[in-house]
């Protein structure tokens, strides 16, 4: 008889878990999604004619499997798309990838000397200190843990960290990033940063450092599109995927102790709109957030269930400003490190792929980050808005008549904060969930992981082989997490 695998959350990890695990054979597959579509941070949002992903999700990997399975998925649906974006500094817009003669011109030449001298100043220091190359937090187990600005600092120098990148790490972060660890830098490829931009613009640093990513892969109508072509290929293979369902409990079957580490069989409760159901699994794959999985399971100690409350997770405000005009600009991302504006980035969806607007028409999506307990969050979403327009009217980006709608999209859930530390509340967890032997987690949420969506893809796959081999999987899965440890952040 072949095993019930359920899946928790139908966001890439969890779609491509359920994708090949029918491709193995073997299982049969129930997705439950708690909200009404697929796709999760990965979904397009349409309203009044205007299609915007939660944040633009441009296609870039470094990982073969992922370079073979995007083409094979989305075919001609792949477009390739050549960057544009700007970043706006002292009032005034500078290109990016930064340019030396226009940071010359537009910053001066004091500015430009100072942070010359402090990043050679930096580099000296590094090559007396091992911080320059930072290893990643779970093999740091000895010692005082880095922080973020610690990194940024050895990495960029005293005047250039000061003017750019810790303003910008405060804002997104919404915290003092002395209180955030090196993490963030390592995953997030300090040569690749807004510092290292500088850096390389000043002619400093590592001579065969790469830049940013100059052209990437987009998905005509919007990145929703690879969810929406990764369930349809599930459900034509025979899964289930249910939406409006959101698990809010997880019981032994019968016959079985609820505070057994060794549930053999499982009933996963789900809350959908007609009332509570459950469903039978031998297995179940989790990609929903660790705190909200720790909140179902039995039998943890208080250590356990105050490192599962100790993850936090920023949420995301997205601010769509709707233009009647055909572009308001050539850019991609726009990028804000000074406060104000308000947001932290803007994208225009229409320069990613011409059909998510009509003709006449354009959006212009902004995001801001915030925690779900600060008066920011709180606020009005016509305040908000009117915030957000405010501040980009003022860059000169539009003109205050341009704009004819807007509208506000919320989610909670969207960044992982990696505080100070945070790699010993993992390791608080990681042995409780071990103790499930039919039970693993993965993905952006599961593993509380910064990842991009080609690490879910491949987070979500690795979870299905694992399941694949194995009845009881935890064990194996939670002594092979190194297998992520490496994966970066292209920005
Ligand atoms: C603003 C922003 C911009 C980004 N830009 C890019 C980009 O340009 N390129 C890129 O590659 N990546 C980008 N990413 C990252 C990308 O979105 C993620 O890597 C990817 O979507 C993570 O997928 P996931 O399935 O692991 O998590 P999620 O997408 O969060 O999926 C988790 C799913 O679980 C569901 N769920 C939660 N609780 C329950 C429950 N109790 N029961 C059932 N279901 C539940 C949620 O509704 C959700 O659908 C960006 C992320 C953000 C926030």
């Amino acid at each position: 008889m072949s095993r019930r695998v359920v899946i928790l959350g139908a966001g890439v990890t969890g779609l491509a878990a359920a994708d090949r695990l029918l491709e193995l054979g073997g299982c049969e597959v129930t997705v439950a999604e708690a909200e009404p579509t697929v796709g999760g941070l990965a979904a397009t949002v349409v309203r009044d004619g205007i299609a915007t992903d939660l944040g633009p999700h441009r296609l870039h990997s470094e990982i073969p499997e992922v370079q073979a399975l995007l083409p094979q998925l989305l075919g001609d649906r792949l477009l390739r798309v050549r960057r544009s974006s700007r970043i706006y500094l002292d009032g005034k817009w500078l290109a990016y990838p930064l340019r030396v003669g226009e940071v010359l011109r537009v910053l001066g030449a004091a500015t430009v000397a100072r942070w010359a001298a402090g990043m050679a100043a930096a580099k000296v220091r590094r090559l007396y200190k091992s911080s320059a190359g930072i290893p990643p937090a779970h093999r740091r187990t000895e010692g005082q843990p880095i922080s973020f600005a610690d990194a940024m600092r050895a990495a960029f120098g005293g005047p250039a960290f000061r003017k750019v990148v810790e303003p910008y790490a405060r804002k997104v972060w919404r915290a003092d990033p002395a209180t955030l660890s090196a993490e963030i830098a390592r995953v997030r490829l300090p040569d690749q940063s807004l510092g290292a931009a500088f850096g390389r613009a000043l002619r400093i640093g590592r001579r065969r450092a790469a830049g940013p990513v100059r052209e990437f892969g987009y998905v005509r109508r919007g990145i929703g599109q690879l969810c929406e072509i990764l369930a349809d290929r599930i459900r034509t293979r025979g899964g289930r995927i249910l939406l409006n369902s959101r698990a809010t409990a997880l019981q032994a079957a019968e016959g079985q102790s609820a505070a057994s580490h060794s549930l053999h069989r499982l009933h996963v409760v789900v809350q959908q709109t007609s009332g509570q159901t459950a469903l039978d699994a031998d297995v179940v794959i989790s990609t929903i957030p660790l705190p909200e999985l720790g909140a179902m399971l039995p039998g943890a100690e208080e250590s356990v269930r105050t490192a599962f409350a100790q993850l936090e997770y920023l949420s995301l405000l997205l601010v769509v400003l709707v233009a009647a005009k055909d572009r308001l600009g050539p850019d991609h991302w726009l990028y804000f490190p000074q406060t104000p504006p308000l947001a932290t980035r803007a994208c225009e969806p229409k320069n990613f792929d011409s059909s998510l607007a009509p003709e006449g028409r354009t959006a212009l999506c902004c995001e801001i980050t915030a925690r779900g307990s600060e008066p920011l969050w709180a606020l009005d979403d016509s305040e908000i808005a009117a915030r957000v327009e405010h501040d980009l009217a003022a860059t000169g980006l539009f003109e205050p008549r341009d704009i004819i709608s807007r509208f506000v999209l919320r989610r909670n859930w969207a960044y992982p904060i990696y505080a100070l530390g945070f790699e010993k509340t993992l390791a608080a967890i990681w042995p409780f969930l071990a103790g499930f032997p039919n039970l693993i987690t993965t993905g952006r949420q599961g593993l509380f992981n910064h990842n991009n969506i080609d690490h879910a893809l491949v987070m979500g796959r690795r979870a299905a082989e694992a399941v694949a081999a194995s009845t009881a999987p935890a064990r194996q899965w939670y002594a092979s997490l190194d297998q992520f440890a490496d994966f970066r952040i292209w920005d």
